[in-house]
């Protein structure tokens, strides 16, 4: 735990002129307003620091703008890519004038679901580990504007190479297709890009782990940081997309976290490990089903029993579900095995150490606002649990050879953001219970997904129209 003077003392010591204060949106983009260092002080990381909340997606109306940040001491870290001495602080959003958090803060709704476990006597401490996959790519075009939506991206790596010759060119070492996971270099060409990502990573105070080339042969990659508590893993995902973004920008390459960014060819997702822990000992490790206990048993079945309306928040962008089809490494089916990477809810291989035991649902995508993300699977997970759900049989087998009559009892994941969203609308006492999500942002959010994604691309002749219908 730092304190707000510890932070004051870092500023001083460091000669740091500028506080880079950042915020989470609705969407899960950090927005931030950068002050000179005397603005200041201990109030605060109480009081806060005001700002104009109304142009920022999803929130405050013009006629209710004011709001205030307030700064967590326990995010501070110098920002290695600013020219002058300037300190990053993430911060959370209240009402100014009542010193309330604000509704639709996710970092307060993340808050709130961590509360919600231990006012529930279930446990008093929850884990999540995220793991985000993305694309490095040479570069993309596009333009929002035009009536096609027309875009394209670039990469030398890959089988869509453009022709570009002036990043390189050789193309003899490029992966084979599928083969991305993972030959040595000079195959995998972005070794010190990721190595100077996971390094720098770990200069900000993220408990690194390893790094690797992921199977897409794109320049698809992933880091991997420790798990940890929530609010925590998520403020380290959020570091993690900032730091991997501005290394990649070093190189004049770009990133990209969009699920399906190139057809036919694995895409990219967020797999979420979780557990819940009480007074220092894991509540998911037991003697039942893959060493799981029969309290993790009961959050699998809330998880699966909410999955399709959790979707709508895990994966909540219309690409998505390009992601969620056979045959990637993505789930498609609502079930649950040990070591089973095509069910939805894999329990990993944990050796003997109860400590290790916990369960990695594999559909949410790192178009997902963390804090959101994990509240949701959390709240499906702890209503399984108040509610002892029964998660049924898991399956043992892979989920893309099974026969149509075994498939057909298996529920899928939807098909559709409106697919989801329709799910959550009819679904979500699980998230409003106890004040977690309020009913005006799950009415917020799905009003604001339908006319900023759904429609928009609903409207758009598709490029691939083209292909299928020009000469009709
Ligand atoms: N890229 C795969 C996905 O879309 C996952 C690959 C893996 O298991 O790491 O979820
Ligand atoms: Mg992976
Ligand atoms: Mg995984």
């Amino acid at each position: 735990m730092t304190t707000p003077q510890e932070v004051l003392k870092l500023v001083k010591d460091n000669n740091i002129q500028m506080i880079d204060l950042k915020f989470i949106d609705m969407l899960g983009t950090w927005q931030h307003l950068t002050v000179y260092q005397n603005q200041i002080d201990e109030s605060s990381f109480t009081e806060g620091v005001p700002f104009d909340g109304s142009s920022i997606r999803g929130w405050k109306g013009i006629e209710a703008s004011d709001m205030s940040m307030v700064l967590d001491p326990d995010t501070a870290w110098i920002d290695p890519f600013m020219q002058e001495p300037t300190l990053s602080i993430v911060c959370s959003i209240i009402e100014p004038r009542t010193g309330e958090p604000y509704d639709r803060c996710p970092r307060q709704i993340a808050q709130r679901a961590v509360d919600s476990v231990i006012s529930s006597g279930v446990g008093d401490t929850v884990f999540f580990g995220p793991e985000a996959e993305f694309f490095i790519f040479d570069d993309v075009r596009f333009d929002q504007n035009s009536s096609s939506g027309y875009y394209y991206v670039d990469s030398i790596e890959g089988k869509w190479n453009s022709g570009r010759t002036e990043a390189g060119g050789n193309l003899g070492y490029k992966p084979r297709f599928k083969e991305g996971y993972f030959p040595v270099a000079p195959t995998d060409t972005f070794q010190d890009m990721r190595t100077e990502m996971l390094l720098t990573m770990a200069k900000l105070g993220v408990p690194i782990e390893k790094h690797h080339h992921e199977v897409a042969t794109g320049g698809q990659c992933e880091l991997g940081f420790k798990f940890g508590k929530l609010i925590q893993a998520a403020d380290w995902l959020m570091t993690y997309k900032y730091v991997i973004k501005n290394v990649a920008k070093k190189y004049g390459r770009t990133v990209t976290f969009m699920p399906k960014p190139v057809f036919g060819d694995n895409g990219s997702g967020m797999h979420c490990h979780q557990s819940i822990w009480k007074d220092g000992q894991p509540l998911f490790a037991g003697d039942k089903y893959a060493g799981l206990s029969e309290t993790a048993l009961h959050y699998i079945g809330g998880l699966l029993k909410h999955a399709p309306a959790v979707l709508a928040i895990t994966n909540p962008t219309t690409n998505s579900y390009k992601r969620l089809v056979p045959g990637y490494e993505a789930p498609v089916n609502l079930a649950y095995s040990q070591g089973n990477r095509s069910a939805s809810i894999r329990i990993p291989l944990s050796g003997t150490n109860p400590k290790a035991k916990r369960l990695e649902f594999r559909c949410p995508d790192a178009t997902s606002n963390p804090y959101l993300a994990f509240a949701a699977m959390l709240c499906a997970g702890l209503d399984g649990i108040k509610n002892k759900i029964d998660p049924g049989e898991p399956l043992d087998k892979n989920i893309y050879e099974l026969s149509p009559e075994e498939l057909a009892k298996v529920p899928s994941t939807p098909g559709s953001l409106d697919a989801a969203l329709e799910a959550l609308e009819k679904d979500h006492a699980f998230l409003t219970e106890g004040g977690v999500f309020s009913e005006d942002f799950i009415q917020n959010w799905i009003a604001y997904k339908i006319d900023n994604e759904v429609n928009p691309m609903r409207l758009r002749p598709h490029p691939h129209e083209f292909a299928l219908y020009y000469d009709c």
